[in-house]
């Protein structure tokens, strides 16, 4: 029988416990496990290197992806430098234009002195990637959906040029989350995840994922995880297990209001541009209607105005909480300059589009018509 996702996200690794029948996984908040002898090699020993909650979430992420291998970690900036494991000094990455902060910083500020150069392709499309290869790049890094400017690129077509030439494709795949988007089934080699926000889901948990099908890379990245310990604790695995078990549900929702709101507020005088890659007119449309299987729930917005209107209608809502981080049950507005983008330079912010009329939306779980009306409150006030 060929379960699906929804079944998955609910049953894989997660069969009545053995002991006690508890449906529920349980929290094995334990830091080590006792042996019988000097000569047995138990399944699991210390907690950093093996704890059945977090097996039984590692199970389900990689099931969830399509992949073979799935491994937590306790952020996702720890699943990203994990993944980067499978690099030496001298190797070269290729970047997407619009990647989150933090993945930012680990190229510039850690990977960099390790003697790992990144380079920035201009714009999504695949020639821009292929514009920065040099003999020495072994990784091309994808975010698609982007952030903030949830610009798409064609995973597909960039891992296809990567794969001949032995360069490994990595994407992270936060913003769709697997419900909307399988980067393993499209070529990609390694899927990251901030597990933070749309696989918790509640904002209640930091956490991080990584996924792949290579058994050479899980087994660099699993000793990686193990040596340097960026584990997370098995509450914050059950919080996420939890969260999996409800993803196809929320994404639905948070993505029929995204685009309700997406619609509403192209009509709006103040907002000069929306962005979401449902909309028609969005450049990554046709293609994102390929590779995804929706759109997802995050949505950015361009106020006439500029900054002084983002500051006014970002401490106006009242549902919309001003806040870092996505993906939770709780609608939540940002300002990229001002916020997840903050930490950079000016200069690097408008390489890369991100200018200070633009304002980010999680779009939550509560009922659309209340978020509309929110909204268009508070860019009353502009
Ligand atoms: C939040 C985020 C991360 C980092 O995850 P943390 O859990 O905050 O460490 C990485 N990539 C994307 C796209 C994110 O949104």
């Amino acid at each position: 029988m060929t379960l699906h996702f929804e079944t998955l996200a609910i049953h894989d690794g997660q069969t009545p416990d053995p002991l006690t029948g508890a449906v529920t996984v349980p929290v094995y908040q334990t830091s080590t496990f006792g042996r019988e002898s000097l000569d047995s090699r138990p399944e699991y020993f210390y907690s950093r290197i093996g704890n059945p909650t977090r097996t039984a979430l590692e199970s389900t992420l990689a099931l969830l992806e399509n992949g073979r291998h799935g491994l937590a970690f306790a952020s996702g900036v720890a699943a990203i430098t994990a993944a980067l494991q499978v690099l030496r000094p001298g190797d070269h990455i290729v970047a997407g234009a619009d990647i989150y902060g933090g993945t930012y910083r680990i190229f510039e500020q850690i990977m960099r002195q390790w003697g790992v150069e990144t380079s920035y392709a201009a714009d999504a499309s695949t020639e821009s990637y292929e514009a920065c290869l040099r003999p020495e790049t072994k990784m091309i890094w994808i975010e698609s959906p982007s952030n903030p400017l949830l610009q798409v690129t064609d995973i597909r077509a960039v891992s296809g040029i990567a794969r001949p030439k032995g360069i490994v494709t990595a994407v992270d795949n936060t913003f769709p989350s697997p419900y909307f988007q399988r980067p393993l089934e499209l070529g990609a080699d390694i899927v990251v995840h901030s597990t933070t926000k749309y696989l918790g889901g509640h904002s209640d948990v930091i956490g991080g994922a990584v996924v792949t099908n290579e058994d050479r890379f899980h087994h660099a990245i699993r000793n990686y995880q193990a040596a340097a310990g960026a584990i997370p604790g098995p509450w914050d695995c059950w919080l996420v297990l939890r969260g999996l078990k409800t993803l196809k549900v929320r994404m639905r929702e948070h993505e029929a209001t995204a685009l309700h709101l997406a619609r509403a507020l192209q009509e709006h005088p103040k907002v000069s541009k929306v962005f979401h890659p449902g909309l028609p007119d969005h450049p990554g449309h046709e293609l994102a209607k390929r590779q995804m299987h929706g759109f997802g729930g995050m949505l950015t917005i361009a106020l006439e105005g500029g900054l002084p209107a983002v500051g006014k209608l970002t401490s106006a809502t009242k549902l919309f909480v001003l806040a870092d981080s996505l993906g939770g049950v709780e609608s939540l507005i940002a300002s990229p300059a001002r916020m997840t983008l903050g930490a950079l330079s000016p200069e690097e912010r408008q390489r890369r589009g991100c200018t200070d009329d633009l304002v980010r939306l999680s779009v939550g779980l509560e009922n659309a018509a209340d978020l509309e009306e929110d909204l268009m409150n508070a860019l009353a006030t502009i």
